[in-house]
């Protein structure tokens, strides 16, 4: 018997953990459906080519026929390992513009407005610069620069400049826009997942537990009231009970499909699929938001890029050797190493493009491996705030077989106009005397592809995520809505979700960041309860006496 069972050790899931053992009365239970995170691939930054491609630890899901981009259907990969989509995302530490979280705050969300989200991002920060108004220096999440700066990603920094964009150091300040290095999720030049930063140090406590290898099948209730779970591990059905509540940190695709599969979801999909209806909640799965990505890629003449040919395997000897004696090298590179925030139009008040500056060959997440043989460099842009929403259903009632994901990709026809003006910017940076002695010819869009017609069909031919899925079991007040701002899930008591999916609308950047601050204010809010608990139980205790 646990008083909390967290499902999914990820962003989210890691948080939970040390935060609620950090009470030795409190006995908390972590349930992974992945494997231990010992695989060097999770921990050499540059191993994130490897995570892209591995079975065990990648859910690789794929969405369906995306109608909007040519019925081709999106890979969406989600780390499956302790640590979850922090073990294997790119690292870059960005936490979205202010306006974001007042948005949500606006939308009923009271207590989740940029002033009060901001000191729990300081709160889970460990920033190398040192600590400051904005960053936090003694959090269990490192926060570096980058121990390598490929002389592509400089040169792409200069080029900005030459286009007129300013620079920045710090996108996670007063003022987001800008362009620049970004800072990454390491110490000492290795990966800092949640199961590195948070997880690690909480281990050895008694009062917590970890599972792995073991996937969640359901919630059980007595009623609307939750009791426990189901896993499956081994081959064989497993039960876990416990007297607080479940936290559901399974991520913007399982959190819901497990909600489902458990019976809270809308009645007429359980039916369906012969799933006993707990509660009637017709929000979940809804409201899916995602980044798409469209990518600008050019031939490299100088070899500087990070890929499979001779010249760069021989690099690689070097890089092995500067990694294993001194953490620095090639090895360390996130692949996604400068980037920035743009304005598509001078009269924006916030930038509604990001982008991501890759010393390499990109194309299909790196999955097709001999066209790294090929060096070049890729610069992806990404319409900040989509306005499409997309959706996510039970295939079956199987715990094992992967959801339907229809993402619903430029749904919303001002999606696409801003990815249109996003890849033009991609091209004016590129054309600029910084690239001169590296750049050899345009493999994408291609020179034939100029008119704006041309460009959204490119866009439809080669977009692709860029792995920010979020909404699904959004946080509100609204019908749709489902958890309500404590993150309880509407309808049933003893489950919370606190993952990615809880986001109300896609915060403008990278969501590791902000994922880890939702969990670290649930932890607050979780602990908050349960003194409040002890303290009225101790008040009965006394007035019995
Ligand atoms: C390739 C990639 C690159 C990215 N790059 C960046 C980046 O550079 N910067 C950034 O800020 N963000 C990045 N992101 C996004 C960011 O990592 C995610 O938004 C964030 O990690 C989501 O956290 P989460 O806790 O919601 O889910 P996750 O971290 O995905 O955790 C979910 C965990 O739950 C487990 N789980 C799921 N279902 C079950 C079940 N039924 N039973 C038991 N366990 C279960 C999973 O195995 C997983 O470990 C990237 C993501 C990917 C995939």
């Amino acid at each position: 018997m646990y008083d909390f069972i967290i499902v999914g050790a990820g962003s989210a899931g890691c948080v939970l953990a040390n935060r609620l053992s950090s009470n030795p009365n409190i006995k908390v239970c972590l349930v992974e459906a992945g494997p231990k995170d010992s695989s060097l691939m999770v921990h050499v930054p540059l191993g994130i080519i490897g995570m892209m491609h591995s079975k065990k630890m990648n859910w690789r899901y794929y969405t369906e026929q995306e109608p909007n981009l040519n019925g081709r259907r999106l890979f969406w990969p989600r780390g499956k390992t302790l640590g979850g989509s922090s073990a294997s995302n790119a690292m870059c530490y960005i936490r979205g513009h202010a306006c974001d979280y007042d948005k949500w705050a606006a939308l009923g969300n009271e207590g989740w407005g940029y002033q009060d989200v901001q000191p729990y991002f300081k709160k889970s920060e460990c920033q190398e610069r040192g600590g400051n108004a904005y960053h936090g220096d003694s959090g269990p999440l490192s926060v570096s620069d980058l121990r390598i700066k490929n002389p592509l990603s400089e040169a792409f920094i200069k080029a900005a400049k030459q286009a007129g964009h300013k620079l920045t150091q710090d996108f996670n300040a007063d003022e987001q826009e800008g362009v620049g290095y970004y800072q990454v999720t390491q110490k000492n030049g290795q990966r800092c997942s949640t199961a590195v930063g948070y997880l690690r140090p909480a281990e050895q406590r008694e009062n917590l537990t970890v599972i792995t290898d073991a996937l969640t099948t359901k919630v059980t209730f007595d009623g609307t009231k939750a009791t426990g779970i189901e896993y499956l591990k081994g081959g064989s059905t497993h039960t876990l009970q416990c007297s607080g509540e479940v936290l559901l940190s399974g991520g913007a695709i399982n959190s819901p499909q497990l909600l489902l599969l458990s019976g809270v979801g809308n009645k007429d999909q359980l039916n369906q699929h012969g799933i006993p209806v707990v509660c009637d909640l017709p929000g979940v799965g809804e409201n899916m938001q995602d980044h798409l990505d469209v990518l600008a890629v050019t031939r490299e003449r100088t070899f500087y890029s990070v890929g499979f040919s001779p010249v760069a395997l021989l690099r690689s000897m070097k890089g092995i050797v500067d990694y294993l004696l001194f953490r620095k090298g090639n090895f360390t590179s996130n692949i996604a190493e400068a980037g920035g925030f743009v304005k598509s139009s001078p009269e924006l008040a916030v930038p509604d493009i990001q982008f991501h500056f890759s010393p390499c060959f990109l194309d299909n997440h790196g999955l097709n491996l001999w066209q790294t043989v090929r060096h070049g460099y890729s610069l992806h842009a990404c319409n900040l705030r989509p306005k499409s929403r997309g959706r996510l259903t039970l295939r079956d009632s199987n715990p094992a077989t992967p959801p339907r994901i229809n993402a619903n990709y430029l749904g919303n026809e001002e999606d696409i106009e801003v990815m249109v003006k996003g890849i033009k910017l991609s091209r004016e940076i590129l054309k600029q005397p910084a690239f001169d002695c590296y750049r050899g010819a345009e493999v994408y869009p291609g020179k034939d592809v100029q008119s704006d017609e041309a460009l959204k069909a490119f866009i439809r031919r080669k977009a692709e995520s860029i792995y920010h899925p979020v909404g699904t079991c959004k946080m509100g007040i609204d019908d749709m809505a489902v958890v309500d701002p404590q993150l309880k899930v509407r309808g049933i008591t003893g489950v919370r979700v606190v993952d990615a999916s809880i986001m109300p609308t896609l915060i403008g950047g990278n969501t590791n960041a902000p994922t880890i601050m939702i969990a670290e204010k649930a932890s607050d809010m979780i602990l908050d309860e349960q003194l409040k608990k002890s303290e009225k139980s101790q008040e009965l205790e006394v007035e019995v006496l």
